[in-house]
């Protein structure tokens, strides 16, 4: 399998070669040049393999460069019961009128990210073992990005990783998380002002190909293609264990939607991967908070990105994203895989700042089952606090929020799955707020809370950055 830009101006490449790339040279996104896909009885025989076994079965007809042998030890350990103590690492907790979690938070830092970024701490350490190289990641994060890369990377000698987060903008439980860490290989730096300055200054570092060359620097944030394979994992799993009591004939007939909670468009992205290799999903409803860019864009076929200074703070602070970069893989899909085309639309959106396609509003609702809604902050409210009280399960406000829209979008007799994307201990305050109960720390997280911190602070100076960099960086 070969990768391409969506703008059509990259030499094809392996899968290894953009698992350290990141965004293609072109400045488009890197998309397989076809899509995978699996008959019934192709899904039926991964019916019986663990999860890891799984990630290896699904991940290998992506990354055809790296040996069967191999992936499957990377899938073994990136999804061992260490970092996933839980049964089965994606468990399905039914939470009553036809819906049903789907637990992606078992992982380290209690968020999803860990899914897609456990898988790639073992990928990009092999694939730099192999080529005797060491990467640099710099990236800026708010919240649950920074934990999930310094928890994949900070046991692997060929990376080192530098994440900037805007100072004083983090909950405490998330500062102690990421400031926790003892190896010398993980750097936090906390940088006076907002989270935009720090993705500024990543912009300036990343396009200074010079500085980039010398320090090996690379990023590991949404848009790597790695991570989007990753998390189409789980929606194949989802679908196996909603099967498993059905016989083969009901199996055959069986159809499922998936609300998800979205920011960047990834995990939802790698929903509608799975969704065109084979797994009967019959809508993918996309729940948005205040900062409803795509719902607009799923309901209307116009695309409007606002500018940071117009993105609220809301409480489901990992859906606060405006302009959300993955949605170019999808567009590229929607015109029918033709660079030409796309790069010609996203020039449009250059200059105008919008884009008009609901010429495929049709296609969107019909061919690709794609839906959508808004959550608010009294909506996230209201639904902890009632979705407590019917069943004792407490839900964070990203999941809230994919639960209410999920509610607007149940049909009969098609089970409606919502990814839950953190646990309530990461937003204990609004969860507390909420349910009138503060949900459970487990101990060893609790313990962060009270650990020495390591931080460095910065001012809001790319000098500084650049220096501290070039000073700390493994060569
Ligand atoms: C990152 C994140 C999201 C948004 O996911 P995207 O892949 O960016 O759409 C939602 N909820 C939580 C808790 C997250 O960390």
């Amino acid at each position: 399998m070969q990768y391409v830009s969506t703008r059509g101006g990259m030499t094809p490449a392996s899968f290894s070669d953009v698992l350290i790339e990141g965004l293609a040279p072109d400045g488009g996104l890197v998309v397989p040049e076809r899509m995978p896909h699996l008959d019934f009885d192709e899904i039926e025989n991964l019916r019986k393999l663990t999860y890891p076994q799984l990630a290896a079965q699904i991940l290998r007809l992506f990354a055809t460069d790296i040996p069967r042998e191999t992936l499957s030890e990377l899938c073994e350990r990136a999804y061992s019961s260490a970092n996933f103590p839980t049964e089965g690492v994606v468990p399905l907790k039914p939470i009553g009128d036809d819906l049903t979690l789907l637990g992606l938070s078992e992982g380290p830092t209690l968020a999803f990210k860990d899914m897609a970024m456990q898988f790639l701490g073992q990928a990009i350490e092999h694939v730099l073992e192999q080529r005797g190289e060491h990467l640099n990641i710099v990236g800026a994060t708010s919240g649950d990005t920074g934990s999930a890369a310094e928890y994949a990377f900070r046991d692997k000698p060929n990376v080192a990783v530098f994440m900037l987060s805007p100072q004083g903008r983090m909950s405490p439980f998330q500062r102690a998380q990421m400031y926790s860490l003892t190896e010398p290989t993980i750097h936090n730096i906390a940088m006076e002002g907002v989270f935009d300055d720090a993705q500024a200054h990543l912009k300036a570092l990343a396009t200074d190909l010079e500085f980039k060359k010398r320090h090996s620097i690379g990023a590991v944030n949404s848009i790597n293609l790695g991570r989007v394979t990753a998390q189409s994992v789980y929606y194949f799993w989802a679908y196996l264990r909603l099967t498993d009591a059905l016989s083969d004939d009901q199996r055959e007939s069986f159809e499922f939607s998936v609300t998800v909670p979205s920011g960047n468009f990834g995990n939802i992205l790698a929903g509608h991967f799975a969704q065109q290799m084979g797994v009967p999903i019959r809508r993918l409803v996309l729940a948005a908070n205040e900062n409803n860019v795509l719902d607009e864009f799923f309901r209307t076929g116009a695309y409007r990105p606002r500018a940071s200074a117009e993105t609220h703070a809301t409480s489901s602070p990992s859906m606060d994203i405006s302009r959300a970069s993955n949605i170019e893989r999808f567009i590229f899909e929607l015109l029918g895989r033709d660079p030409e085309k796309l790069s010609a639309v996203w020039k449009q959106l250059d200059d105008t700042g919008e884009l008009d396609l609901s010429e495929h509003l049709d296609d969107l609702h019909n061919k690709y089952g794609f839906a959508s809604g808004t959550s608010r902050h009294d909506d996230r409210i209201a639904t902890i606090g009632d979705v407590y009280r019917s069943t004792g399960v407490l839900l964070d406000p990203h999941t809230a929020d994919g639960v209410k829209v999920a509610r607007e979008h149940v049909e009969a007799g098609v089970p409606m799955l919502v990814l839950e994307t953190a646990k309530p201990a990461k937003f204990a305050e609004i969860v507390r707020e909420a349910a009138g109960v503060a949900p459970e720390v487990p101990a060893e997280l609790a313990k962060l809370l009270d650990a020495p911190q390591h931080v460095v602070k910065m001012a809001n100076d790319e000098e500084a950055l650049r220096a501290y960099i070039a000073e700390n960086a493994l060569s």
